[in-house]
């Protein structure tokens, strides 16, 4: 009797990430750069203003509620009203 062949594992569901659109409004930005340091692939700092400034508007929507609650001074918001999928 020849042995049983190993099963093969299930296949993964991959799930896209939903995309959500955020802005800014820099009227009350401390320049602390905490969104760039947590986010540096979404915000960049402009040298010139010395502000941060956004490198993409769509960001998954965990990092954008990350950056969002992370801002001391609510400067960054979601800027739309649904999700996106990928
Ligand atoms: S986290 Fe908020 S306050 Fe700090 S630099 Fe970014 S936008 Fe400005």
């Amino acid at each position: 009797m020849s042995p049983t062949p190993p099963m093969s594992p299930k296949p993964s569901t991959v799930v896209a990430p939903r995309l959500r659109r955020i802005t800014m409004d820099l009227g009350d930005c401390s320049a602390c750069e905490a969104c760039t340091s947590l986010a540096p692939d979404v915000f960049g700092w402009d040298e010139n203003t010395e502000r941060p400034r956004l490198l993409k508007e769509l960001v998954p929507q965990d990092q954008a509620q990350e950056v969002i609650s992370f801002c001391p001074q609510d400067c960054i918001s979601f800027d739309d009203e649904e999700c996106q999928d990928v």
